[in-house]
């Protein structure tokens, strides 16, 4: 299995790896910086750099069959590299941080609004989500300026693991029913943000709520009798 280091260090850029396996989807490696696309976080890009001078672009990072599979897309017609081969994994680190920004503010987001959350998507500078609330009850500038006052609190962001025992007594932790909570091990990795928001997930996040830095709320889309479509943008 593939060891993942982005689970507990969301800001690790690069790491030294050995190849495992390479075929037609993609290389897996022994362990990973590259977060492979779930729960509404698109998958890494990046480079791989053997020791023999070769680089690899990686073009996306997704699940393998198994858990806790990551599997590597190298660009189309690149040369795979040999099982055992060792090199550096190093994430397209400015892609990243600008997606673990606005996941973050998805989870600000989930707070201030209040309803089930039943999709999201977190873009390169865009996220958003879709909530079950009915009519027009949903205030753009409202939203957009209860969001930048949380950021501007500076509240930490941190990792929680709890067991499946306790998850399944607090269901109300689960606010987003699209998305299925990490688990299967036992235990349930929480992200909690001080004061503001508890929630199973496994994407990646900054450290501090100051780091999201100002946004705008793009857009407030009508998808049907009880489902509002929040957009969110960085306003800088
Ligand atoms: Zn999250």
């Amino acid at each position: 299995m593939t060891e993942l280091l982005f689970r507990d260090d969301g800001y690790l850029r690069s790491c030294r790896a050995r190849v495992m396996h390479g075929d037609g989807r993609g290389i897996r490696l022994d362990r990973t910086v590259f977060y492979p696309m779930s729960g509404g976080q698109p998958g890494d890009t990046g480079v791989l750099r053997l020791s023999s001078g070769q680089a690899i672009a990686i073009v996306d990072t997704v699940k393998g069959v198994a858990a806790d599979e990551v599997v590597h897309v190298p660009a189309p017609g690149s040369v795979l590299p040999e099982p055992g081969a060792e090199l550096v994994a190093e994430i397209d680190w400015d892609r990243r941080y600008r997606l673990m920004r606005m996941h973050t503010c998805m989870h600000l987001l989930c707070s201030v609004v209040p309803g089930a959350v039943t999709g999201g998507q977190v873009a390169d500078g865009r996220g958003r989500l879709d909530f079950d609330v009915p009519g027009s009850s949903l205030d753009k500038e409202a939203i957009a300026s209860r969001l930048n006052e949380l950021i501007a609190e500076a509240h930490p962001v941190g990792p929680r693991w709890i067991t499946n025992e306790e998850l399944a007594a607090q269901p109300d932790l689960v606010r987003t029913m699209s998305v299925k909570p990490p688990s299967g091990t036992g235990r349930v990795r929480l992200m909690e943000i001080s004061g503001v928001d508890l929630q199973p997930c496994g994407g990646t996040h900054v450290r501090n709520t100051a780091e999201i830095g100002p946004v705008i709320v793009a857009k407030i889309e009508n998808k049907g009798r009880q489902n509002r479509r929040v957009i969110l943008a960085f306003a800088e």
